[in-house]
């Protein structure tokens, strides 16, 4: 089969979050199943280029009709990890990629929606003609509308789309003028509530939800998080919207990545480990403390949490979990990044506040190699979101032999299983610790019991670190569920 992922991110070329991992993941997974696989990006002046082999122009006169005139773009192409990936760089006053950052900037919603035509474009001239195009998230939610609505008529009417809902929060809002600039036009037809009005703003269109309208199917990146969205409120205005297309829609859970995402292999780590050599994780932990300039004076359990900083994950639950891992005697270690400028000030005032505290480290930023160095050298990871479309540092850390503690939301509910409570597993299955609600007395209960556990048992503790090695958090379920699905729509 040929599959064409549009995507505004893949890893680690371009990564702000899960979405990126997913985007190289899969298609690792698809290609090794035996599938072409092309993903198409937008040309940012800030991606790591280092990671991209043979990049050369491979389109240069590509021609996008844009707000009654035309905008020229080249198409770069290269590799990246064996990834084979094309990239759109416009030639245009509005420098819509050459901004410094992926995204926040005031025009987001016409600097994807150019990217979208631009995308589908480039399919059409290029004549190539995938038997699916696979979209994700808002930024490319304009593709559905566009591919039926327009470049079916232009020979484009033989492909299906599949579009994933990686998180509702972000839906891409815009006016009218969208619909001018990408050439849709008829306000009339597309303000109405079963095509792009948004169902809460009369003088708005939502992308989002003309993703969910004019796709062949929708899902979210969990089967639990795909309940919640219809049945719970989560989805940010879209339950009615997925419960009149409730028939095209699902959860599959994603994949991780164990070429990238394996403490056997992982290039970033001084000391691979594994489940049958579990000790040599202590080396990495010394690493880590020794990096971080943590003591080392005890072997006290290191927490880590690595995540965006945004209300989505519970912040309070992080700040409060600094603290309860010191009072507990851990070391705690923070990797984040955040967008908002309260959130960012409230991390930089406890990093200047704890500055001197040589059991903890605060690391405000974007740091993909520590990442993978937290991993190997922590000990437990919380994850207290208040929600989680499916959540992939729970999964990364099992993989590392970090116990979870996570809010059981989400994704989160089908990654982990409570070691005292979870009655639908067997001992061996469960693989780390959960709680409910969202206060601090929540988190801390769950946090006191892993912390007992490490203190009091500390074989036990062992072993449920290595029974989260072992769950099977592949690409290779979810690999058959998209190929199913794809040959679904196909058919
Ligand atoms: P999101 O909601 O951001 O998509 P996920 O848990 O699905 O959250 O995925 C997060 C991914 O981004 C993981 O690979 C994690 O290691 C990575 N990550 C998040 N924040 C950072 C950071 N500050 N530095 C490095 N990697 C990060």
């Amino acid at each position: 089969m040929y599959i064409v992922q549009i995507a505004s991110e893949c890893a680690p070329v371009i990564k702000a979050g899960g979405l990126g991992d997913v985007i190289y993941g899969l298609s690792r997974e698809l290609e090794n199943r035996g599938h072409c696989v092309e993903i198409i990006l937008p040309m940012y002046d800030c991606m790591r280029y280092d990671h991209i082999w043979g990049l050369h122009e491979a389109y240069r006169d590509l021609w996008v009709p844009w707000d009654n005139g035309q905008v020229h773009c080249s198409v770069f192409c290269g590799w990246v990890h064996g990834r084979l990936c094309f990239f759109i760089r416009p030639h245009s006053d509005q420098n819509f990629f050459d901004r410094g950052i992926y995204y926040g900037s005031t025009d987001d919603h016409m600097r994807f929606a150019f990217f979208s035509k631009a995308a589908l474009e480039f399919l059409l001239v290029a004549n190539k003609r995938p038997d699916i195009i696979h979209c994700h998230d808002w930024q490319t939610g304009l593709i559905p509308v566009m591919l039926y609505e327009m470049y079916a008529y232009h020979g484009m009417d033989r492909q299906r789309i599949c579009y994933t809902i990686h998180n509702f929060k972000h839906q891409g809002i815009a006016g009218a003028d969208v619909l001018h600039a990408t050439g849709l036009n008829r306000e009339d037809y597309y303000f109405q509530y079963d095509k792009l009005r948004d169902n809460f703003n009369p003088f708005a269109i939502n992308y989002m939800k003309g993703g969910i309208v004019y796709s062949n199917y929708v899902n979210t990146v969990s089967p639990h998080h795909a309940w919640e969205a219809r049945f719970s409120g989560i989805s940010y205005g879209l339950g009615h919207t997925l419960e009149l297309h409730q028939g095209k829609f699902g959860g599959i859970l994603n994949g991780i990545d164990y070429d990238v995402w394996n403490p056997e292999v992982d290039r970033y780590l001084p000391h691979h480990y594994s489940s049958t050599t579990f000790a040599e994780k202590q080396k990495n932990k010394q690493a880590l403390r020794d990096r971080l300039m943590l003591s080392d004076d005890h072997d006290k359990p290191i927490v880590a949490y690595i995540g965006r900083l945004d209300d989505q994950k519970g912040v309070h639950l992080v700040h409060h979990a600094i603290y309860y891992t010191l009072h507990r005697g851990g070391q705690f270690v923070l990797l984040g990044s955040a967008t908002e400028p309260g959130i960012n000030a409230y991390f930089q005032h406890e990093k200047y506040y704890l500055n001197d505290n040589s059991d903890c480290h605060l690391e405000l930023g974007f740091n993909e190699e520590l990442s993978h160095l937290i991993y190997a050298g922590a000990d437990m990871i919380v994850v207290p979101s208040n929600y989680e479309p499916c959540g992939l540092t729970q999964v990364i850390g099992l993989k590392y032999g970090v116990v979870p503690i996570v809010r059981g939301v989400g994704g989160l509910v089908n990654t982990v299983f409570d070691w005292d409570y979870d009655q639908e597993r067997t001992p061996e299955e469960r693989n780390g610790f959960v709680f409910y609600q969202t206060d601090p007395h929540a988190l801390e209960s769950a946090m006191g019991r892993s912390f007992d556990l490490w203190y009091n048992n500390p074989d036990l503790f062992r072993k449920l670190a290595i029974q989260g090695m072992e769950c099977d958090n592949s690409w290779n379920l979810p690999g058959e569920q998209y190929m199913s699905v794809y040959e679904h729509i196909r058919a």
